[in-house]
């Protein structure tokens, strides 16, 4: 795995000064700390892990967001999602893998999947600020949207704020 922190900080638990202060300034949080050690811990059994940027991890009312580099969400969901799984376990959270540095769309897309996202639009506010409107499909089988988590989540890593809507079938 690869990360803005050493491999050798993140394998020993103790942290050189360059990661001190990237710590200390909070350019790095406790919680992509305490993430990018469980990925790494998780390497040796899944390799695929070897190939993922990780970049940070964010906690959003009972989920947890792991924000990986551009075309690494299928190296992380690789192995049956057993590798989502073993790090949901641990934290005791739901995890969602999101990639940084994306479209809109795909970054939507990623956060609300199952759900297929049908229409992203913009509205402006009489205030000049914006809002993103997604419109999602509705899926009966489909695990129960935790919406607060989603808002909160495209709202710390993007500053969106979401309004989300159903299609009407
Ligand atoms: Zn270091």
């Amino acid at each position: 795995m690869k990360a803005a922190l050493c491999n050798f900080c993140l394998k020993s638990g103790i942290l050189c000064s360059e990661c001190q202060r990237r710590l200390k300034s909070e350019e790095v949080s406790k919680t992509d700390l305490e993430v990018a050690r469980l990925l790494l811990s998780l390497e040796d059994k899944y390799p695929t892990l070897q190939e993922v940027y990780f970049h940070r991890a964010v906690e959003a009312n009972g989920v947890l967001a792991v924000l990986v580099g551009q075309g690494d969400v299928r190296n992380l969901l690789a192995h049956g999602g057993k590798i989502i799984r073993a790090v949901g376990e641990k934290v005791g959270k739901r995890v969602r893998v999101l990639e940084h540095g994306v479209e809109d769309r795909k970054f939507l897309e990623d956060l609300f999947a199952p759900l297929n996202v049908i229409t992203i639009n913009t509205i402006w506010l009489p205030d000049g600020t914006t809002e993103t409107r997604v419109i999602l499909q509705r899926h009966r089988r489909a695990p129960s949207l935790n919406l607060k988590a989603m808002k909160e989540i495209a709202h710390k890593v993007r500053g969106m704020t979401l309004r989300v809507e159903f299609a009407r079938r």
